[in-house]
């Protein structure tokens, strides 16, 4: 059964742009997966530590796959396009691309590897902005609120600016 599930994408190092665009025809390419729709893409200040504003977006995809079993396809996607991913790597440190899980139907998931909704979700505007061309009115498992109401009382004041189509 196909179940319709939002990924978040970002890239700040290098090309992101180019990045953003082979990261979605990887994930295209997955067996048992089609994309279904593709926010803008923003530029978008970023949180944490000094480092290069990212490019993000979101997209609708369908999947016949588990959660478990797509995560650990966003994550070869990402160790294919060069992303290191060592012990000592930070959260939130630099990235050729980052590929987040954030809704997975309307279920939810606390697994040691994977949490679902994306537990920060509600906190940034990077991703509820995108998100919310999307699925507006799709309701959040665990608030039981929309994301346009999560977008009209999420705190994050750091920039997201829409990025024209072909700049
Ligand atoms: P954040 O998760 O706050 O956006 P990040 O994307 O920088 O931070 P990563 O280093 O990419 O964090 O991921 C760390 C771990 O988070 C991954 O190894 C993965 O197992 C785990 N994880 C838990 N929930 C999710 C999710 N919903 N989507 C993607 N990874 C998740
Ligand atoms: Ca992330
Ligand atoms: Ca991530």
């Amino acid at each position: 059964m196909f179940q319709r599930v939002f990924i978040g994408i970002g890239s700040n190092l290098g090309d992101r742009r180019d990045h953003y665009r082979r990261a979605i025809e990887q994930i295209a390419a997955l067996p048992k997966t089609r994309i279904v729709k593709m926010s803008s893409l923003y530029e978008t200040e970023p949180h944490g530590d000094p480092q290069p504003w990212y490019v993000n977006g979101v997209i609708e995809i369908e999947t016949e796959f588990t959660p478990l079993y797509l995560l650990q396809h966003l994550q070869t996607i990402e160790a294919t396009m060069g992303r290191k991913r060592k012990p000592s790597t930070k959260k939130w440190a630099a990235r050729t691309i980052d590929l987040d899980l954030l809704l997975f139907d309307n279920q939810t998931v606390d697994a040691p590897t994977l949490t679902v909704p994306h537990p920060e979700l509600q906190n940034r505007r990077f991703v509820l902005l995108p998100l919310s061309e999307l699925a507006p009115h799709l309701t959040h498992p665990r608030f039981g609120v929309t994301i346009v109401d999560l977008l009209a009382a999420v705190k994050d004041n750091k920039k997201v600016l829409l990025l024209p189509p072909n700049a």
